[in-house]
This record gives C-alpha cells, structure tokens and sequence, in this order.
C-alpha cells in the first residue's frame, strides 16, 4: 500500500477512536504565570455542533488558536483530524488548514474587492482548476444567500452580508471543520439567527462546527453540546446545554 494510503488509514482510525478534535492534557501559556489554557481534555466528534461559551479572558479564542495551529501548546497535545499538530511540520500546515474553515467576529475580507473575488480566492491559494472555481463560487455563494450580490465591493455590505460572505470563503474548499469565533459578536439579533441557522445547515451536511459565542439566547434555544470555559478550565460540558452564568 502507499505509503499516503496507510497514512490516510491511520488518521482515520485516530479520528474514530480518539474524535475528529482532541485535546489532551493541553496547557498554554503566552509569558510566565497564568496559563490561558490549563489542562485542558475535549474530546470531538465528526458531525458534532459544539458551543464554546465563558467570560471574556477564558481561553476561548487561544484554544481555536491552538486548533488551527496558529499557536502552539506549551504542554500536552492538540489532535485535529488525527494529526498531531506539536509534529506537523511548516510546510505540512497550508494542507492541513486546506480541511478546516475558519470565521471571525471582524470577518476579515478583502474589502477593496467584491464579493465574488473574496471567495475565489480562497479556493485560489490551495490552486483549484479556474473552472471548478467558476462553479464552487456561486453555488456556495447560493447557500449564504448571496447568489445576486457576487458584483458588490464588500464594504458595501451589510455586517449581516459581509459574515455570510466569509462563511461562503471559510466552506468553499468544503472543510471538515468549520471553527467560528464569535461570528455574531458583530451583528444584531437577526442577522445573528441567520448566521446561526447557517452554521447548523452547514453542520447538517456532515461538517464538524465549533462556535465561540456569548449568544445566551441562541445557545439556550439551540440546544447542543456547551463546553463552559472559566480561567482556562472546561468548567461544564453538556449535550443539548445551557448557556451558564456565573454572575
Ligand atoms: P477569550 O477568547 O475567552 O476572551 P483569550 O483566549 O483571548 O480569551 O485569552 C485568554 C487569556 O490569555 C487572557 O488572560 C488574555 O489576556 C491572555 N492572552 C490572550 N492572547 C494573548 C497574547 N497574545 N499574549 C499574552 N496574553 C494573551
Ligand atoms: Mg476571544
């Protein structure tokens, strides 16, 4: 067999036996003293919506961080798609982010650019044909609603647009994972169910989606797994959860 194939086969059985995101013991420190992530164990599994909810200062977004191999774990180890990513190597990281979709609370476009061009060019750093692109784009532009907008220039947009713009770049190369921090922080109470709603669609179709959010009344109606993070802990983890206060 290949050696790709077995290697293929190998992740596979990682990700069945282990979840498709794992966190092992993680610790991350930035300087000397508190870790923004102490200890951490998650387990994820393929198809699964989780939120991540906390204070502000709890870790949230350094454990997406770690995730996406921006950063890296000062103890323990972070799996992701069955790669170790303490061993992955630099040039192996571009492949590796190829399979994970990633959306901001500032959404993060090319603003001098139209709607179109934001997306496309996702799918042009990782070169896919001109033709395939040509068809990825408005489809996938089709299902954030935005099939009539594709001319527009993106700070043209509304901030309800513009995330959908993003989310239609984050899936255009069709990722395993989809991992949104605060992807509402931005936007009000309609657009943010639209958003919302989005993300579920998304995670009916197989996708993995992870949402950082500090959305109580969408997180109570929701009802999916919530991870509670407090001082770098996972502090509550429950299926079909709830938002937790602590004040
Ligand atoms: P959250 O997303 O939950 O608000 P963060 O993960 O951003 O939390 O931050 C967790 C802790 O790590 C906070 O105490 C924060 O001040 C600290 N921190 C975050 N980023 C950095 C950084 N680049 N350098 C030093 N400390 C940081
Ligand atoms: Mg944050």
């Amino acid at each position: 067999m290949a050696n790709k194939e077995l290697l293929q086969m190998q992740r596979q059985q990682f990700i069945e036996e282990n979840g498709v995101i794992f966190l092992d013991n993680v610790s991350k420190s930035y300087s000397k003293g508190v870790p923004a992530i102490d200890r951490i164990n998650l387990r994820i599994n393929p198809g699964e919506f989780v939120f991540i909810v906390g204070d502000s200062g709890s870790g949230k977004s350094t454990l997406i961080k770690l995730l996406l191999r921006e950063l890296t774990a000062t103890k323990g180890n972070v799996y992701v798609m069955g790669n170790d990513l303490a061993v992955l190597k630099h040039r192996q990281i571009p492949r590796f982010r190829r399979n994970l979709g990633v959306v901001f609370q500032d959404f993060r476009l090319l603003s001098d650019r139209n709607v179109y061009d934001n997306v496309a060019f996702a799918q042009r750093v990782v070169q896919t044909p001109n033709s395939e692109i040509r068809r990825n784009v408005p489809a996938i532009l089709a299902t954030v609603g935005l099939a009539g907008k594709y001319k527009a220039k993106t700070n043209q947009l509304s901030g309800g647009e513009q995330q959908r713009v993003a989310l239609a770049r984050a899936l255009v190369n069709k990722p395993s994972i989809l991992l949104a921090d605060e992807p509402t922080g931005n936007l009000d109470p309609k657009n943010s169910w639209e958003i919302m709603r989005l993300l579920e669609e998304i995670n009916e179709q197989g996708t993995t989606v992870v949402v950082v959010t500090h959305n109580k009344e969408i997180v109570n109606s929701m009802q999916k797994r919530v991870v509670t993070m407090k001082k770098g802990i996972i502090v509550s983890d429950q299926e079909e959860g709830e938002y937790i206060d602590e004040d």
